[in-house]
């Protein structure tokens, strides 16, 4: 094994105090829901796991950055998102007055159009290998690291432990809007080994609940198949993001093996506005599939689209108020964002013009370009309407009950209660993940 002769950091954009990236939080309005706080970098993670040399810093206060950029680093890396564009250029200008030799930039942000000139090397894609190659450094098979969060409330109670799992990455669908096409073109398995070796580790870490994080689970037919078996034999709990077509196809099979509830793309409820973007999926088709998991106890995280071409304030809330029929535990609403290097980018910027230059509203919370119908303020007052709209106080009681119903159905009600005993007290706890 080389060793690597240069120090490396590589970093994520620092935040805010203690604001974490938080799913509920940034979809509901009010203290009465659950946390969901993203403590972790997923890619940072992987990037240690497999080329330990490297330091990583997780979401750091700006004052934790600065730090360390005084312990004398050759390369600083910085992994991050569109929408954190502008805090990383003011910490590229910290490293190069540090003295910092080589500035590195990964991740989806990396592709933003006008910031290349900040840095000396840009990875696209999934990136150890490249990273590795960098540092002259082998990797023979890719590890998967132990990632865990923490379903909690923001009364600081966590309630219990998710394991994240990555199968697969990239996707075989070209759906105009989304940036993985041209982020990872190729994609590419996991190794089962490796995927095995992390599935043990959480079980024998009291993790039983995964979120599989893929961009698209389900693309390989056996690939799948072989994790499915192998989340079985270890008895877990699973969620994998997925697109309708596939879990439609799947959801019976999978439920027999542990599948506990999903992460999907519903997009739009406008068939046109489906075609137009290229989605490939049916309307009635994702409406039954809801009704379905409702049946089976499944929780659903949808991700929902507004602000589309044809879209108007009135027919964004009649379907808000459609989805609302529907048992989605939480619904992400996002406004449609014409990312760099999309198709869907060419013809906005084309047809209607881009008009929000501050990187920092490009989070999908923001409307970025001229749309025939609505203002960017009446854009935020829909979402606002939406977000309250489609997380009722109710929600907060029932989405509990369902995941209960889900295990009590698997494991009875014994079974079932001493693991939720466990699972509290293990979050709470903490988990050590190497
Ligand atoms: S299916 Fe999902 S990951 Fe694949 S291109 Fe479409 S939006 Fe992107």
């Amino acid at each position: 094994m080389a060793v690597i002769d240069k120090k490396v950091l590589i970093t994520t954009a620092y935040r805010d105090e203690n604001a974490y990236y938080e799913y509920w939080g940034s979809n509901v309005v009010g203290r009465v829901r659950y946390t969901y706080d993203k403590k972790n970098s997923n890619g940072l993670r992987f990037l240690k796991e497999n080329i330990p040399h490297i330091d990583i810093l997780e979401f750091p206060s700006y004052e934790e950055y600065k730090r360390a950029l005084k312990k004398d680093y050759d390369i600083v890396g910085f992994s991050f998102f569109t929408y954190e564009v502008p805090k990383i250029i003011e910490m590229v200008k910290d490293a190069r007055k540090e003295g910092i030799d080589e500035i590195w930039a990964g991740n989806y942000g990396s592709m933003t159009y006008g910031i290349d000139d900040h840095f000396d090397k840009i990875f696209t894609g999934y990136a150890e290998k490249q990273v590795a190659d960098e540092l002259d450094f082998e990797i023979k098979e890719l590890k998967h690291p132990m990632i865990v969060d923490y379903i909690g409330t923001p009364w600081g109670i966590k309630g219990f432990p998710l394991g994240i799992l990555f199968t697969n990455r990239g996707c075989t669908q070209k759906c105009k809007f989304c940036q993985t096409p041209v982020f990872c073109p190729e994609p590419s398995k996991l190794p089962l080994s490796s995927i095995e070796e992390v599935i043990k580790n959480y079980k024998e870490a009291g993790v039983e609940e995964l979120v599989i994080e893929d961009e698209n689970f389900g693309i390989w037919k056996k690939h799948t198949n072989r994790v499915i078996d192998l989340l079985d034999r270890y008895d877990m709990g699973w969620h994998p993001m997925t697109r309708v077509d596939i879990l439609d196809k799947n959801l019976e099979d999978w439920y027999e093996r542990g599948f506990s509830g999903t992460l999907i793309g519903i997009e739009s409820l406008q068939q046109s506005t489906l075609d137009n973007i290229d989605k490939m999926i049916d309307v009635e088709q994702t409406l039954d599939l809801l009704k379905r998991l409702e049946e089976k106890k499944s929780f659903v995280i949808g991700y929902y689209m507004v602000g589309f071409e044809d879209d108007t304030v009135p027919l964004i809330k009649e379907s808000i108020s459609h989805l609302n029929q529907y048992s989605i535990d939480l619904l992400q609403v996002c406004v449609i964002t014409p990312f760099p290097r999309t198709p869907l980018w060419e013809e906005i910027s084309e047809k209607y013009g881009i008009i929000e230059d501050d990187w920092s509203k490009w989070d999908t919370k923001h409307l970025v370009w001229d749309h025939p119908n609505i203002s960017q303020k009446e854009m935020e007052d829909a979402l606002n309407w939406a977000f309250k709209k489609a997380y009722p106080i109710r929600k907060f009681f029932k989405s509990p009950l369902k995941y209960y119903k889900r295990r009590q159905i698997r494991y009875g009600y014994l079974k079932t209660n001493l693991k939720f005993v466990k699972y509290f007290i293990t979050s709470n706890i903490g988990i050590k993940t190497g």
